[in-house]
């Protein structure tokens, strides 16, 4: 059987980062295509991981990058298998009394648009092979944190996209997976900036998560994302959005 060929948005750090080193150590046959808008964490990629991973330099929301990343893919390895939408930003964190609506329509052209496009990119390939998309969502689209609209709202209809797609495409599976709070450069900004615009009682809860050495390692979720992208999305979780140490996907987490 030819090696599986995966897309993985957000490559460059964080939890995206740790997918495509996942992905690499469970099947080293593996090719994947990665996309970030930093150049030098890319190219380390390439030098890890040779022949085997493939990345354009760009901004997810610019069509024409997914284009030519999906067109690299399917004329040098003749199909994708799975796609990983992982890219995503917290800001704006605002009050709704003040939303600057512009920042609002930035975040959801990112974290929700872009996938919207990525899919009417791809989904024609991914069905073919009977493949799969899996989102990271997060535990913001179903609970409140302080002053996290925009971002909590966009991961919200990110997992009713999984939904659709899954009722929509009968020859596709697609879950949305919330990661934990997990130790990246995003809770850095969240305990060093972004917090200050949240209340004092959410910004101390992130802060003291880290203080307290509780933020998961991006390993720990990056292997059940790297295992659904790898072995496909089973039927019981298809259109779902569940979490990453749920009881359903507990053979993907080791
Ligand atoms: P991170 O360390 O900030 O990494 C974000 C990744 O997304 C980077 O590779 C970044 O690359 C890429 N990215 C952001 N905007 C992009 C754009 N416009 N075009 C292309 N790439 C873009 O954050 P992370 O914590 O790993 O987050 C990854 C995902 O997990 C996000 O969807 C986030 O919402 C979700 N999540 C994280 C946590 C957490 O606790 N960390 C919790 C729940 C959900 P460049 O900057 O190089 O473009």
């Amino acid at each position: 059987m030819s090696p599986k060929v995966i897309i993985v948005t957000g490559v460059s750090r964080g939890i995206g980062r740790s997918i495509v080193d996942t992905i690499f150590q469970e099947s080293p046959e593996t090719i994947v295509y990665g996309i970030a808008r930093s150049e030098a964490p890319l190219k380390e990629l390439k030098e890890q991981y040779g022949d085997h991973f493939f990345y354009i330099v760009g901004d997810i929301t610019d069509a024409g990058k997914l284009k030519q990343l999906t067109a690299d893919a399917v004329r040098d390895h003749g199909k994708i298998d799975s796609v990983v939408a992982n890219a995503g930003v917290l800001e704006p964190v605002q009050r709704i009394h003040d939303a600057d609506i512009d920042a609002w329509k930035r975040l959801y052209d990112i974290n929700f648009f872009s996938i919207v496009s990525l899919v009417s990119i791809t989904v024609e390939q991914v069905a073919r092979s009977h493949g799969n998309y899996v989102f990271v969502s997060s535990d913001a689209s179903t609970m409140y944190f302080s002053n996290w609209g925009a971002y909590g709202s966009s991961k919200a209809a990110l997992n009713h996209l999984a939904l659709t797609i899954a009722n929509e495409e009968p020859d596709v599976n697609c879950i949305a997976v919330a990661p934990g709070i997990v130790d990246t450069s995003m809770q850095v900004n969240i305990r060093e900036n972004v917090g200050n615009n949240m209340s004092a009682e959410h910004h101390a809860m992130f802060k003291d998560l880290k203080a307290s050495n509780k933020l998961l390692d991006s390993n720990v979720p990056a292997t059940v994302y790297a295992n659904l992208a790898l072995r496909g999305v089973p039927e019981n979780v298809n259109g779902k959005y569940v979490s990453y140490d749920c009881n359903e996907l507990a053979s993907f987490q080791k």
